[in-house]
C-alpha cells in the first residue's frame, strides 16, 4: 500500500489516493466531502461524492501523469477476504 495524501488545488480537502493502475486509482476522503464547495454545489444525491470536485480529479490526475504517486502492487482479495468499503 502506498498512499499519497494530495490537497485539492480549489478547496484545500485533501484525499488519500492509492494508484494501482493507469486506469484504477482508489480515492479516499481524509475530512468531510461536503466542505468542498463544488461538491457542495451540486447539491445532495446520488453519489454526489463518489463523483467527488473536478478540480480535484484534476489535481489527481496531474500528480499520476508527473509520477508523483507511486503504482502499488496488489493481490486481490478473493472471496471472504474482500473488504466491505461502507
Ligand atoms: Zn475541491
Amino acid at each position: 500500500m502506498t498512499m499519497r495524501l494530495l490537497a485539492c488545488e480549489r478547496c484545500g480537502q485533501r484525499v488519500l489516493i492509492e494508484k494501482f493502475s493507469a486506469a484504477h486509482t482508489s480515492v479516499q476522503w481524509t475530512g468531510d466531502a461536503s466542505r468542498c464547495p463544488v461538491i457542495t454545489a451540486r447539491g445532495r444525491g446520488m453519489g454526489h461524492q463518489e463523483r467527488g470536485c473536478e478540480v480535484l480529479h484534476r489535481t489527481i490526475d496531474r500528480a499520476v501523469r508527473e509520477q508523483r504517486v507511486p503504482e502499488s502492487r496488489i493481490e486481490l482479495p478473493i472471496g471472504d477476504a474482500i473488504p466491505r468499503l461502507h
